[in-house]
């Protein structure tokens, strides 16, 4: 028997329902399993809970577990060469090749089935690994995966193909450092320059075998390729939004606005570029599109405790993020943190940064929350905006009252927080009728006035206490024709309404 072992995270996160394996987890599982134990994936790199703090050598205390020193699926295809089971001591720790994740991503495809949540799952498309600037970010462990190695377009399609069969329906392309790099060309400059076909070719081929697929979003793309190549990136842009679903998310790894960071680090974008290409995808993405979401919106990185770091940065991050703001450009997410400094990367032993400005750091955080991230949020989602298709996940058992967690399937999606205990598993439209800092609170869509309590129904975006208490004077009604006739509302309260008899 083997037991496999996929865990690890590059950069650190925050989980609705689940969190990532911890060291004592690990050692638990493999004392517990016989056989070979093989542990992998990216916490091969290192092993840190959260952000701010040095990821450190993974100790676990689990003498025959194998840590998978490169690629983990590589390790485990050759431990079953020839189809016997070979000594573990004697595998080589490698780095698969795009021919052999071509054949096993359509082979291995029915995993997805082990899923809790299947059919309800995100497939996440590789299409390449590896960054292919020729200096890296000093915090980024891409490096650690060499030069670049695009998938064959025509692979990545074949995979998205099988898993539909398999009955999945999202899908992000979502593992690359820069989509629109992909098979871009080396012509000698710092930045590779796009193909703009390439991109069509992906994206019309992924429609065509999955024709009634329900999420295609992307995550990361390389700002500093927008800014060298502004036509192909908006050609690719725009490719990207004919055949995506809306709610879609392009990742910008902006890292600082301090052109003093940016140098000591060999960041990628210098911050007088930044406001162009936020710009450059709300031409083309801000249109509100059919989930509820605007189309396409900029998602905005930065990382905190880089070397060359002081307080004016956090001025001009704040002030740069103001002026975004102010300029009434949307973005969809702000995602600020602390640097995570991963050996064999150069801020590796060079982040004292962090600590230093532990407490600025989160003085900083919060305001940007409060003055950037909230009225943004009620730009992007309005008052009374009805989000599709919103999977319940999680009732919150902290809270006096009856709340529901969940959200879209979807890249980074906003969290719904519904005043109601909706069963879970369900799929259910959200009205949105209040706003935190980075979730929404919303009511069902449309709501049924016959089995919701008062204060839900209260919450109605327009409804006046009078006709609040019409309303409920009435209950049960038969039909809506009944509701209609005993309480005069206007019909953009009316669309808010159901009858379930
Ligand atoms: S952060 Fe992006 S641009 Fe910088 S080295 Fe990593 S992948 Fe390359």
């Amino acid at each position: 028997d083997i037991v496999v072992i996929l865990s690890g995270m590059t950069v650190p996160g925050k989980y609705l329902r689940s969190s990532p394996i911890t060291p004592g987890e690990i050692e638990n599982l493999c004392t517990l399993a016989s056989g070979i134990k093989v542990l992998g994936g990216p916490i091969r790199l290192g092993f840190s809970k959260e952000g701010g703090k040095g990821a450190k050598e993974l100790g676990i205390d689990a003498e025959d577990t194998i840590l998978a020193k490169s690629d983990i699926e590589a390790f485990v295809y050759d431990l079953f060469e020839n189809g016997k089971l070979c000594d573990p001591e004697d595998i080589s720790h490698r780095m698969r090749t795009v021919d052999e994740i071509g054949r096993w991503s359509k082979l291995g495809a029915f995993i997805i089935a082990q899923h809790p949540d299947y059919p309800h799952v995100m497939c996440e498309m590789e299409t390449y690994r590896g960054c292919g600037r020729k200096v890296h970010c000093s915090f980024c462990t891409e490096r650690f995966y060499g030069h670049s190695d695009h998938r064959p377009v025509a692979d990545v399609i074949a995979e998205v193909s099988s898993l539909y069969d398999l009955g999945a329906r999202n899908f992000r392309i979502g593992r690359q450092p820069d989509l629109l790099s992909y098979h871009a060309k080396d012509i000698g400059a710092d930045v590779l320059q796009p193909s703009p076909d390439v991109l069509e070719t992906l994206y019309s081929g992924i429609r065509k075998v999955a024709p009634e697929l329900k999420v295609l979003h992307m995550d990361n793309t390389n700002p500093a390729t927008m800014v060298a190549y502004p036509e192909q990136s908006l050609e690719i842009l725009k490719t990207i939004v004919k055949y995506h679903t809306s709610g879609d998310i392009a990742a910008l790894g902006i890292e600082s606005a301090d052109p003093a960071v940016v140098r000591a680090n060999d960041l990628k974008i210098h911050p007088d570029d930044v406001f162009d290409v936020i710009e450059m995808i709300n031409d083309v993405g801000s249109a509100r599109g059919s989930s509820g979401l605007p189309e396409l919106l900029p998602g905005l990185n930065f990382v905190h405790g880089l070397p060359g770091e002081s307080k004016k940065t956090f001025e001009l991050n704040y002030d740069l993020l103001k002026d975004v703001l102010d300029s009434g450009l949307l973005v969809r997410r702000i995602n600020i943190r602390q640097v995570m400094a991963f050996p064999g990367t150069k801020v590796y032993g060079d982040d004292d940064l962090v600590y230093k400005h532990k407490k600025l750091f989160l003085k900083y955080k919060e305001k940007i929350r409060k003055e950037i991230d909230l009225p943004m949020l009620r730009k992007i989602v309005p008052i009374g905006t009805v989000l599709k298709d919103v999977m319940c996940e999680l009732h919150d058992e902290r809270s006096k009252h009856d709340l529901t967690f969940g959200r879209q399937f979807g890249s980074y999606p906003l969290l719904v927080g519904f005043p109601l205990d909706l069963p879970l598993g369900a799929f259910v439209d959200a009205a949105i009728v209040g706003h935190g800092q980075r979730s929404v609170k919303a009511i069902p869509f449309p709501l049924d006035v016959n089995s919701t309590p008062l204060q839900v129904i209260k919450e109605i975006p327009g409804l006046n206490a009078m006709d609040v208490s019409k309303i409920i004077s009435g209950v049960p009604y038969a039909n809506m024709d009944e509701l209609v006739q005993k309480v005069a509302l206007p019909e953009n309260i009316l669309e808010y309404l159901s009858v379930n008899p």
